[in-house]
């Protein structure tokens, strides 16, 4: 079915499709029809990837940064031409607002791809002046890069990797997530219109027992670069460890969303609201509301009065804010996480429950009364459930604020010189003050503790994607002596 909105089936191998074995079905979220089924991959077919890839290499590294910034400009004006394919196609597999896709995130995949191409023109030109010497700091292509990603946004997640990856001179294999494999396709054909070479941007389907784990340990592997589940990620570093290959690992979240007392209680209510923003499938939503007790009632009462404005509905509709659960496992596990609180004595405030508009859809649900070791307080619930704790002054903020294993986001609304001072003390990778969702390509991002390892974003993501080499010439004439450190 997948093939009338243009999308190709099967790997995409040195710019050759490659039908595979059959592998799942996918289904759509937003009312369970069958979309298609997908290839699964060989372990020869992930090899000729991994070969195709490192045959590549050489080539494209060799033609620099500047070599390489057309055809990535390219990729990206490609990106956009399919801009109705790819918001017809994420809308269907991964439930994505349409909309959405249309104004935000194919013009955000565009520019994953061509802010990295320019950023890297630069790259080669740092050099670090000491006393003693000249350090010509070099960020050589690294080679063979993994690219895995989720469902839950899968263009926008690949190509803020691909992006990087490929402008720092390394060619690339991406592993499609089997729920909603369909962009990824749209990636790949992109890819391929653009004139990339063959072998620089691969593309593999299957599940991650199957392909991902066969990709992961392919010995040609130079880095690994990951978003997913904590559990997943764990997995793949072990893997990845074994074989000393670098990886990046941008994990799950429970991230803290504090309101200060003398805080914006409109601006941080309508923010609140914006947490069910694709039915909370989002690694960074604030879904730990923290609220200070002077203030507790009255912001619930105005968060409340937007959040029953929401339309929750089909994400092809314009008018629609929350789109549908991926897959009915997660529809059961939303489900249960909410009758297993309510059940210790939870207090919902307000949804509870799955929406009428199908069996996918579940009604944006806010509980209160839970200690703050209960497991929906504590656990990544990857569903539209924020749960809401009263904090008597800033220590007690900061400490609940700390206390789950993650440590990926947050926000802070109050006031300015106040919100800055709680976010210094929250362990997380980024913060935002009075605001939330602002992302700049040249900012890091990524978590801290159970939230992952490393960080992407401008020379972040260059780091990793290359060998940082240190030439050394001395500005003396150099006396080799025994005695010398
Ligand atoms: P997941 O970990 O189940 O799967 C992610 C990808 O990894 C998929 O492509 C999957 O096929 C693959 N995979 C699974 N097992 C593998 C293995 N053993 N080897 C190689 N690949 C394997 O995650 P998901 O359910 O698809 O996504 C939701 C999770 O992603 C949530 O926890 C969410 O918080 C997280 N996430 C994090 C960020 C971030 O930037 N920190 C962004 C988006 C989503």
């Amino acid at each position: 079915m997948f093939e009338e909105w243009g999308v190709r089936s099967g790997h995409h191998i040195n710019n050759a499709w490659v039908p595979g074995r059959p592998g799942v079905e996918v289904f759509s979220p937003i009312d369970e029809a069958l979309l298609g089924r997908i290839a699964e991959a060989t372990e020869e077919e992930v090899g000729a990837a991994a070969q195709g890839a490192a045959a590549a290499f050489p080539a494209w590294a060799a033609l620099g940064a500047e070599g390489r910034l057309p055809y990535l400009l390219r990729f990206a004006e490609e990106i956009g031409a399919r801009a109705d394919a790819f918001a017809t196609v994420e809308a269907l597999d991964a439930g994505i607002l349409e909309s959405r896709m249309r104004h935000g995130i194919v013009p955000r995949a565009q520019l994953n791809i061509r802010h990295f191409a320019e950023a890297a023109l630069t790259l080669q030109d740092r050099v670090l002046e000491t006393a003693q010497a000249r350090h010509l700091v070099r960020h050589d292509p690294a080679g063979v890069c993994a690219i895995i990603t989720p469902w839950n946004s899968p263009l926008m997640l690949s190509t803020w990797k691909l992006g990087p990856a490929l402008a720092a001179g390394n060619t690339c294999i991406l592993k499609a997530p089997e729920w909603a494999p369909f962009s990824s396709a749209l990636v790949a054909q992109a890819a391929e219109a653009a004139g990339l070479p063959p072998g620089v941007l691969n593309l593999l389907q299957g599940t991650g027992a199957g392909t991902g784990a066969a990709l992961i340990d392919r010995p040609e592997l130079a880095r690994i670069s990951f978003t997913g589940s904590t559990a997943t990620g764990r997995a793949i570093g072990a893997t990845a460890m074994g074989r000393l290959v670098p990886c990046s690992l941008e994990l799950g979240g429970k991230s803290p969303f504090i309101v200060l007392p003398g805080a914006d209680i409109d601006l941080a209510a309508r923010t609140g609201a914006l947490m069910y923003r694709n039915a909370t499938q989002v690694c960074l939503a604030g879904t730990r509301l923290l609220i200070h007790e002077g203030i507790f009632e009255a912001f619930l009462e105005r968060m409340g009065h937007y959040v029953a404005r929401l339309t929750v509905g089909d994400p092809r509709d314009a008018a629609t804010e929350v789109g549908p659960l991926i897959h009915p496992r997660q529809a059961a596990r939303v489900k249960a996480y909410v009758d297993g609180a309510v059940e210790r004595g939870a207090e919902v405030r307000w949804g509870g429950a799955p929406s009428s508009v199908g069996a996918l859809y579940f009604e944006p649900t806010l509980l209160t009364e839970l200690p703050a070791s209960d497991p929906i307080v504590q656990e990544e619930v990857f569903g539209p459930v924020l749960v809401a704790q009263p904090f008597a002054d800033e220590a007690e903020a900061i400490a609940l604020a700390n206390d789950t294993v993650y440590g990926l986001g947050g926000v802070c609304f109050g006031p300015e010189a106040d919100a800055v001072r709680v976010s210094e003390r929250v362990r997380t990778g980024f913060i935002w003050v009075n605001s939330f969702g602002i992302r700049d390509l040249d900012a890091p991002f990524g978590g801290c503790r159970q939230s992952g390892v490393g960080r992407e974003g401008g020379d972040w993501s260059f780091e990793f994607f290359s060998d940082v080499k240190d030439i050394i010439v001395p500005k003396a004439p150099f006396e080799p002596s025994f005695a010398h450190r």
